[in-house]
């Protein structure tokens, strides 16, 4: 009979998405992504499963992806994709891997006698300990020039940036911070492949979902397609934005139909392409476009410690006349606090102030947040990844190392070019 797509039956059952897939993997439904559709079966299913577990919604641990979502109002939401635009569905739901009584369980408890269907997994605060935060996705986005990455990512701050602190002054750092009714999203905004490039170049990764904006008036263009190839070596997890959709001009469908050359099959054709189709002019659409991204991040289900060793990617660096060398600092992990030492190359510094991307001071800062760092000597490189270090000392001996591996590795390189010279006679 009748299909559900799997966010839809999360938002009406109240459970984030990623728990849902849960209980799907545990069912062996298969699907492709959370707008996958599910039979009748499998609905009922789950909703015994929930019922019986006697918990709902989640809600509390999960810092950054707001499980509580609000229904969306018909017509506006991605859940008013119609719902006819269906996928191969699972085949057959096969039962729960079941362990046999007194069998220890993979958390190494043994199993009650009585296992039944209902017992996927124990939650919430049985889980809750023993799994890391979430952090929030950060998202960069790609395409072809005048496609209007600048326009969307301005957009999107001046609607989704709360207001700069009273003093602060907002200048481009090379990031900034999006509150929505779902969560935080982090935006790389300094659009174009190159920041994605020099960054992966340099061995780093630091989006998580890349958007592929597309003027529906222009369709695939070479930048795209390089930037689909980027995301795609990458391996992150892509989003495609059909921009202008605001023109007389704009042909959606043929923007679709030419991405299904190139086997990326939109979800409404049957694939698992996320297309969401925006104008960055009126704003049509940014809503679901920001509301996929936040789906996306679920699924891919981030996360991070923050109370772990630290870890992060400078952004972008420059010279500021009246402050020094400023950083744009990417946390991956760990928390980067002030008086803290890092180390960039065979370079470290002191963290003597740290802004978040709107201007406001603040003393520390967990993963996925874009952080200003006063205190490097020398400009470093976007790319370069940074680790932190207990003390000046603890820094030196950093430095010290990798400047005596690189001294090793360029002595090998001198000796071996001599000995081949030795043998070529000269
Ligand atoms: P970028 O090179 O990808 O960063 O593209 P820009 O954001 O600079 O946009 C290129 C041009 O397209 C500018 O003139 C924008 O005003 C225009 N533009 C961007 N988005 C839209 C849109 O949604 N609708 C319309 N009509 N024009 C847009
Ligand atoms: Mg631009």
């Amino acid at each position: 009979m009748s299909k559900i797509r799997i966010y839809t039956l999360a938002k009406e059952v109240g459970v984030e998405n990623h728990r849902m897939l849960e209980i799907l993997d545990g069912l062996g439904v298969q699907y492709k992504s959370v707008s996958s559709t599910i039979e009748e079966d499998t609905v009922e299913l789950i909703k015994q499963i929930l019922a019986e577990e006697g918990t709902q919604v989640t809600g509390g641990q999960v810092e950054d992806v707001s499980p509580t979502v609000d229904a969306a109002e018909p017509g506006t939401g991605p859940t008013s994709a119609p719902a006819t635009a269906a996928q191969p569905t699972a085949p057959a739901v096969t039962a729960p891997p079941e362990p046999a009584p007194g069998q220890m369980s993979s958390e190494g408890r043994p199993t009650p006698p009585a296992a039944t269907a209902t017992q996927v997994e124990e939650r919430p605060a049985a889980t809750a300990t023993t799994e890391l935060p979430h952090r929030a996705p950060v998202v960069t986005i790609m395409g072809h020039v005048d496609h209007g990455k600048t326009s969307l990512l301005d957009y999107i701050r001046k609607t989704k940036v709360a207001a700069k602190e009273a003093g602060g002054i907002t200048q481009h750092v090379g990031a900034f911070e999006a509150q929505t009714s779902k969560g935080r999203i982090v935006f790389i905004d300094t659009p174009g492949h190159e920041a994605f490039t020099t960054i992966r170049a340099r061995g780093a990764n630091v989006a998580d979902i890349a958007i592929i904006v597309i003027a529906a008036d222009d369709s695939l263009m070479p930048q795209t397609r390089e930037a689909i190839a980027h995301a795609q070596a990458a391996k992150v997890p892509m989003i495609v934005a059909i921009n202008k959709i605001d023109l007389a001009q704009a042909d959606p469908d043929r923007v679709k139909t030419d991405l299904t050359q190139l086997n990326l099959v939109p979800e409404e054709y049957g694939g698992d392409l996320v297309v969401v189709p925006v104008s960055a002019r009126s704003g049509e659409g940014i809503e679901d476009l920001l509301e996929y991204i936040i789906l996306t991040a679920e699924i891919e289900d981030l996360r991070a410690d923050p109370k772990g060793e630290f870890a992060g990617v400078i952004i972008e660096g420059k010279v500021d006349k009246q402050a020094g060398v400023l950083a744009t600092v990417m946390v991956q992990q760990g928390t980067l606090n002030l008086g803290d030492f890092l180390v960039v190359g065979e370079k470290y510094g002191k963290v003597k102030a740290m802004t978040d991307t709107n201007g406001g001071r603040i003393k520390s800062a967990g993963p996925s947040t874009p952080v200003q760092v006063l205190g490097f000597s020398e400009v470093p490189d976007s790319g370069e990844k940074v680790v932190a270090a207990k003390n000046e000392h603890a820094a030196r001996e950093i430095v010290q190392a990798r400047a005596s591996d690189r001294r090793d590795v360029e002595n090998a390189r001198v000796r071996s070019r001599l000995t081949l010279e030795e043998m070529m006679g000269s």
